[in-house]
């Protein structure tokens, strides 16, 4: 049975975690006052534990904020979005349930040898931000930790030719939701630890490829995972690449006029 949340809020790991987004909070202005944050919660150890941070972090900010989790059931036999509810309810946190024929779509769209996911995550992300706008929400958080701001930056040069990985805050191509992502700074790790450790309610998405999705991606995951025997801040360092950016060392044609007036901190290497 999953940790009442008093007892999570006295895990000294919960506490780190807590540090790390209000952190993040901090660097990259996510949370203003009077904030409608709709948090997207697909039942894994990622959107919960960034749904309980920023619960706690709403009893304590100084700002006033409001959170509500939602919950995309793409029709995927077996999804236990009742548990999901469940949980939610559990916390006092309003929440909603949105059931949709996405894998009817999917089924009848996909063309054979196609990414499953990418239709998937596609239709979902284009419901999460139909339902925050239809609930009034200004911002949608999202659980991407640390370990995939670097995956995606790996992926995008090795299989892209293209330098970019994630925003924190940025506003989406709807031109009216702000997708933010609070746990920028929490490796997945320390998600796994914390989830486990307070037993939270993991359900499966239940889709034909869980599980075996995202080969690619498991590929960088486990070539930064070798790498990281040999250099154990490799991690670190990357995440800190992508905040200590050097345009005018880059060969972006784009970035010329940049590259003429170039910044103070932009010494070369
Ligand atoms: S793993 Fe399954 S649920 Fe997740 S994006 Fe891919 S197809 Fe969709």
């Amino acid at each position: 049975m999953a940790l009442t949340q008093l007892e999570m809020r006295e895990l000294p790991l919960f506490r780190k975690l807590r540090h790390s987004v209000g952190k993040a909070v901090a660097d990259f202005g996510l949370i203003q006052e009077g904030d409608r944050i709709a948090v997207a919660v697909s039942g894994g150890k990622d959107s919960y534990t960034m749904l309980l941070l920023l619960d706690e972090l709403r009893r304590r900010a100084p700002v006033r904020f409001e959170i509500t989790a939602l919950t995309i059931d793409s029709g995927y036999q077996g999804f236990r979005s009742d548990v999901i509810e469940a949980f939610i309810k559990t916390l006092g946190i309003p929440g909603h349930l949105e059931r949709t024929n996405h894998y009817d779509i999917i089924s009848e769209k996909r063309r054979p040898g196609s990414s499953y996911c990418s239709i998937c995550a596609r239709l979902k992300r284009g419901a999460l931000y139909g339902l925050a706008e239809s609930l009034g929400c200004n911002k949608l958080a999202l659980g991407h930790h640390s370990d995939d701001f670097i995956e995606t930056l790996l992926l995008n040069q090795f299989f892209v030719g293209s330098l970019k990985a994630m925003s924190a805050n940025m506003l989406a191509d709807n031109g009216k939701t702000t997708v933010i992502r609070p746990l920028v700074y929490v490796a997945e790790e320390e998600i796994i630890r914390f989830s486990q450790r307070a037993a939270l309610p993991v359900v499966c998405c239940r889709c034909p490829v869980c599980g075996s999705a995202d080969l690619q991606r498991k590929r960088m995951k486990n070539l930064l995972t070798k790498l990281e025997k040999d250099i154990p801040h490799i991690k670190n360092s990357m995440l800190k690449a992508l905040s200590n950016v050097h345009p005018r060392h880059l060969l972006d044609q784009r970035l010329r006029m940049l590259n003429q007036t170039g910044t103070p901190a932009d010494t070369p290497v």
